[in-house]
């Protein structure tokens, strides 16, 4: 990236609302089921029918407005956005302007020195999704899906606070983390239920005014992000060091091509016509419904990480891996209660080995092979030293692949670590007896041999003698 030009990225981020029924709507918003079999009257637009709002989404936007220390505004009001695009029948998107429920929130995240940094949330707002368009299949034709019409969503727009794409991944990253805390997301991107716009423009280091920006739309993954935003940053510098200024427009990435391409201009831009929704009256809402939504809280990802630390003594960078999500960090406490071992022998556990495992088999946590209470069953072997940390990696394999407890694959592999000090002083002996010359080296000054004995020892004893031992009766035998 050039030197001397400073990125700036805001996001907007639609969050689909886990409710079981639409926005407006009983239909439900269940994905993946034949199109249309999801969308009654309303979602269709027939004339005649009235929007509902359903109560459950105002509380959710709420708790989302409470967790990014937002005010929640005590009464907010839907707007028809008017455009006309076929999966949208009524002609118009419901959604909010000028009063959004959620306004003035905050979020912080890791910079690139390691700073915390606070990036500014503009607003949240409550808005319908429109339905898609298939042409796959379809001969010469267009099919329209209308069961995601009506489907509640909660649009998150930043401040121009970002400086990087790097920047502007972490901040989606823990949103993300947020909403699926809070359960008010399943925040599954392959299914198009947490998506997210970039705005992106430059400016000369130092200039006070933004430049203009160009809106990336269609990413739907945390590395396309990424690739799109510095594709973007590049051909904006490109395009204004050769003289050129940067049209204000949306743009597509295409990840195939890895490019993005211009989709419409500002001047071909819809003029949305926006006004107050007739037929919805305004969204009001008590202090109760606040405070009963802020007792409903979780335990928040920043706090959680912050305990783990304090309380378990965790190194941070493996509290913030651990948080990442709640079923994980509540896997880790489990496992920490039901271990003697220390909470970061725990935790290595389960970054290492289980998140390897889960990821080979592109498993989530929730469908583990290995429940948190057996895999205590295994370090608490280690911590005994019934078996040597190498060994436990092996039993491990065994557990993962359905062969039992940890006790049961110590017990029918006969994998108990020896610690019986004659049985290790015999097989020093014999490795001692075998490799004359190695000793011979050894007793002349070469200290680094040590480890070709060490690996001598554990190849008969097939990994299972105790490491500890093996190095101190070496050090005896040798000696003399
Ligand atoms: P619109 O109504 O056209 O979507 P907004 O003013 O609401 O525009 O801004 C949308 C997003 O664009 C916000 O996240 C905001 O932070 C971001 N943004 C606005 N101006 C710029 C700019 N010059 N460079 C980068 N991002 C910007
Ligand atoms: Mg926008």
């Amino acid at each position: 990236m050039s030197a001397g030009w400073e990125v700036v990225i805001g996001l907007e981020i639609h969050t689909q609302l886990a409710t079981k029924s639409k926005i407006f709507s009983g239909a439900s918003t269940a994905y993946g089921s034949e199109p249309n079999t999801q969308a009654c009257l309303v979602d269709l637009g027939y004339p005649g029918v009235l929007p509902v709002l359903n109560k459950e989404v105002v509380r959710m936007a709420t708790m989302f407005g409470l967790a990014v220390n937002a005010t929640v505004a005590r009464r907010s009001v839907f707007a028809r956005k008017n455009y006309f695009y076929p999966d949208l029948p009524k002609g118009y998107q419901i959604s909010q302007m000028e009063l959004p429920i959620v306004e003035h929130g905050e979020m912080f995240i890791t910079d690139a020195d390691g700073n915390e940094k606070r990036i500014g949330i503009t607003r949240a707002h409550l808005e319908e999704d429109a339905g898609k368009s298939i042409h796959e299949g379809l001969d010469a034709s267009s099919g329209i899906d209308l069961n995601r019409a009506g489907t509640p969503l909660l649009e998150i727009v930043s401040e121009p606070d970002l400086r990087s794409a790097k920047e502007a991944v972490a901040y989606l990253r823990k949103i993300h983390t947020i909403v699926r805390y809070l359960g008010i997301s399943d925040g599954n991107m392959q299914e198009g239920s947490f998506r997210c716009d970039a705005n992106v423009s430059v400016r000369p280091m130092g200039q006070k005014e933004l430049g203009t920006r160009a809106e990336l739309k269609n990413l739907n993954s945390f590395r396309f992000i990424e690739k799109a935003i510095n594709l973007e940053v590049e051909r904006q510098i490109d395009l204004i060091e050769d003289g050129g200024t940067v049209a204000q427009e949306t743009r597509l990435y295409d990840s195939d091509k890895h490019e993005t391409r211009s989709m419409r201009s500002k001047e071909e831009a819809n003029d949305y016509r926006y006004f107050p929704d007739p037929d919805l009256l305004p969204v009001e809402i008590s202090d109760e419904f606040i405070a009963a939504a802020r007792a409903a809280l979780p335990e928040l990802p920043a706090a959680k990480e912050q305990r783990f630390v304090s309380a378990y003594e965790l190194r941070a960078d493996d509290a913030t891996i651990l948080t990442a999500s709640r079923a994980l960090a509540d896997y880790f406490e489990t496992l920490v209660e039901a271990t003697d071992a220390k909470p970061q022998i725990a935790a290595n556990w389960v970054i290492g080995e289980l998140s390897g495992a889960l990821n080979k088999d592109n498993k989530d946590i929730g469908d583990s092979n290995i429940s948190a209470t057996d895999l205590a069953g295994l370090v608490n072997r280690i911590h005994d030293n019934t078996i040597s940390g190498k060994i436990a990696k092996q039993v491990f394999e065994a557990m993962w692949n359905g062969k039992g407890s940890a006790d049961e694959v110590i017990e029918s592999q006969g994998l108990k670590q020896i610690t019986d000090n004659s049985a290790i002083e015999a097989v020093v002996q014999k490795v001692i007896d075998e490799n004359p010359s190695q000793v011979a080296e050894y007793r002349a000054g070469k200290d680094k041999l040590i480890g070709f004995f060490v690996g001598k020892v554990m190849q008969e004893t097939r990994g299972q003698a105790n490491p500890g031992q093996v190095n101190q009766v070496l050090k005896d035998l040798l000696k003399a």
